[in-house]
C-alpha cells in the first residue's frame, strides 16, 4: 500500500509493457517497481524471446523480493509486459498471477489486466458449457479464452471482439508474436498511458513508472481505443464508442500523487480537495497535520487555503511489512502505533485539524484520534477529502462490504461520536467534482454515490443491500 494507515480500500494492479527495446524485463522490473503501490500480493513478467516464444516468471511477494539478477537473466527479448497485483477477482494464489500465460491457435499469448469484470461469472459459464478449461479463477483469463476461441484473421480483430463482449473495468496489455495490443474499456475506469523510451513505445498504467525509466509521457489510451505496437510503429483502433467515468478514487487514494493520471496531476487534485475542504468545514484551530502518507496533499491544500499553518504533527514508518505480528490486545491501538506516531512537541496543546483522505471502517480513525488526545492535543477537527464512502467498488478495487463501510449505515455526526472527534466534515460529491475538474455524469464516484456508470449485476447489487442491512426492493 502506498498510503496511509487508516485504508481498507485496497489497490488493484499495474502493468507495464516496452515494445522493441534492449532488455525488457529489466525495463519491466523498474517499471514495476514504481508499480508496487498498486498491488503487493504478486509480480510477473513475460517476454518474447527470439524464437517467438513466451518466457514468464511470477511469484507472489513484492517485485524486490521476486526479481533477482537471475531470475531476470532467464527472460531474454525486446518485448514484454509486466504486473504486480493485489487480487480483486479469484484467489490471491500464485495460479491467480499475471501476466497469464497462454497457447492459442495464433501462437502463444501473454495478458495483464488491471479492473474487474462485471459478466466474469455469465461469460465463465458459457465458455465452460462449449469445453472451456480454466487455470485459474480470476476473470482476467476470460478475455484471453475469448481472444483464442475468435475467428479473426489478426489478434487485434480477435481482441475486439473479446472486448465487445466484457463489460466492466479493464486496462490490459497483450503480448503476442508481433506486437503489443493496449486497451481501455469504454468507460476509462482505470488509467493507461502511453509513453516512448529512446524510439520504443511503453505502456503503464501510471507516469510514476515513466520517470523511473527515463520515458517520456505521450498520451492515455483512449477509453474504448486499442493501441497497437508493432514493427509498423504505434496504431490506433478504437472499438467502441467511448464514454468516458474514470474512477475519481484514484485521483482521492490510489495513484501515486507523482503521477499524472487521466491527464492530470494526482497531487494537484489532491491540494485542490483540500482547499475546497477548508472552504466547506472552516475552523478555528492552531495547525493543520495530514494523516501520513494519504492525506498529506490535501493538508497542504487545506493550509494554503485556511491560513492555518501545516505541522507535520504525526509520523509514519514506512518499514511495516504486511505479515507484523501484533502484541497480544494489552497494548491497545498497537496495530496503528506501529505504523504512525505523534510528534509531541509539534502537536501537543493545540487545536488541530487533521486531515485524512477517507474513513472506511472508522476504527482506525478512532485509535488516531485517540493517539493524538494521549499526546496532550486539545482539540481534533478531523477533515476527509472526499465525501462519506457508502459503497462498495465493482470495478477493480478490493473494498470491503458496505456493511463493513461506516457511511453505509451511521450519519457525520454518529461517525464523529464513534471516532471521538471535535468535529467532522467531509467534502462534498459536488466540491469534490469541482475540484476534480470533471462533471459527475462523466466520472465514476460510484462507491460515494452508489451511481454505478456500468450497471452491476441484479445479484451483486442485491448482496450489496443485503450486507447493508438495507431494505431490497421487489
Ligand atoms: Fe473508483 Fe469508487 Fe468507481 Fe470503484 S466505485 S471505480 S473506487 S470511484
Amino acid at each position: 500500500m502506498q498510503s496511509g494507515p487508516s485504508h481498507g480500500f485496497r489497490d488493484e494492479c499495474g502493468v507495464f509493457g516496452v515494445f522493441n527495446a534492449e532488455d525488457a524485463a529489466r525495463l519491466i522490473y523498474l517499471g514495476l517497481y514504481a508499480l508496487q503501490h498498486r498491488g503487493q500480493e504478486s509480480a510477473g513478467i513475460a517476454t518474447l524471446d527470439d524464437t517467438a516464444g513466451i518466457r514468464f516468471e511470477r511469484e507472489m511477494g513484492y517485485v524486490a523480493d521476486v526479481f533477482d539478477e537471475e531470475r531476470l537473466s532467464r527472460l531474454p527479448g525486446r518485448s514484454a509486459i509486466g504486473h504486480v497485483r493485489y487480487s480483486t477477482a479469484g484467489d490471491s494464489s500464485l495460479s491467480n498471477a499475471q501476466p497469464i500465460v497462454f497457447s492459442s491457435g495464433r501462437g502463444p499469448l501473454a495478458l495483464a489486466h488491471n479492473g474487474n469484470l462485471v459478466n466474469a461469472k455469465e461469460i465463465r459459464l458459457r465458455l465452460e458449457e462449449k469445453g472451456t478449461l480454466f487455470t485459474t479463477n480470476s476473470d482476467s483469463e476470460m478475455i484471453l479464452h475469448l481472444v483464442a476461441r475468435s475467428r479473426k484473421d489478426t489478434l487485434a480483430g480477435s481482441l475486439v471482439e473479446a472486448l465487445n463482449e466484457v463489460r466492466g473495468a479493464f486496462s490490459v496489455v497483450v503480448l503476442g508474436r508481433e506486437e503489443i495490443l493496449a486497451a481501455r474499456d469504454p468507460n476509462g475506469l482505470r488509467p493507461l498511458v502511453l509513453g516512448t523510451l529512446d524510439g520504443s513505445p511503453v505502456l503503464a498504467s501510471e507516469t510514476c513508472a515513466f520517470d523511473l525509466i527515463g520515458a517520456t509521457y505521450v498520451r492515455d489510451v483512449e477509453a474504448g481505443e486499442i493501441v497497437r505496437l508493432s514493427d509498423d510503429g504505434v496504431e490506433s483502433i478504437r472499438y467502441a464508442f467511448p464514454r468516458p467515468t474514470p474512477c475519481v478514487f484514484e485521483h482521492v487514494y490510489f495513484a501515486r500523487p507523482d503521477s499524472l493520471v487521466f491527464g492530470k496531476s494526482v497531487a494537484a487534485s489532491r491540494e485542490a480537495f483540500g482547499e475546497r475542504l477548508a472552504k466547506e468545514h472552516p475552523v478555528d484551530a492552531d495547525v493543520v497535520v495530514p494523516v501520513p502518507d494519504s492525506g498529506t496533499y490535501a493538508a497542504i491544500g487545506y493550509a494554503r487555503a485556511s491560513g492555518i499553518p501545516l505541522a507535520l504533527g504525526l509520523v509514519r514508518n514506512h518499514y511495516v511489512g504486511r505479515t507484523f505480528i501484533e502484541p497480544k490486545q494489552s497494548i491497545r491501538s498497537f496495530g496503528v502505533k506501529v505504523k504512525l506516531n505523534p510528534v509531541r512537541e509539534i502537536v501537543k496543546g493545540k487545536r488541530i485539524v487533521l486531515i485524512d483522505d477517507s474513513i472506511v471502517r472508522g476504527t482506525t480513525s478512532k485509535k488516531i484520534v485517540k493517539m493524538l488526545r494521549d499526546a496532550g492535543v486539545k482539540e481534533v477537527h478531523l477533515r476527509i477529502s472526499s465525501p462519506p464512502t457508502q459503497y462498495s467498488c465493482h470495478y477493480g478495487i478490493d473494498t470491503p462490504t458496505r456493511r463493513e463501510l461506516i457511511a453505509s449505515h451511521s450519519n457525520v455526526e454518529e461517525i464523529r461520536q464513534f471516532v471521538d472527534a471535535d468535529s467532522l466534515g467531509y467534502l462534498s460529491v459536488e466540491g469534490m467534482m469541482e475540484a476534480f475538474g470533471r462533471p459527475e455524469h462523466a466520472t465514476c464516484a460510484a462507491c460515494f454515490t452508489g451511481k454505478y456508470p456500468v450497471e452491476i449485476s441484479e445479484a451483486a447489487q442485491e448482496t450489496e443491500e443485503l450486507a447493508a442491512g438495507l431494505e431490497v426492493g421487489p
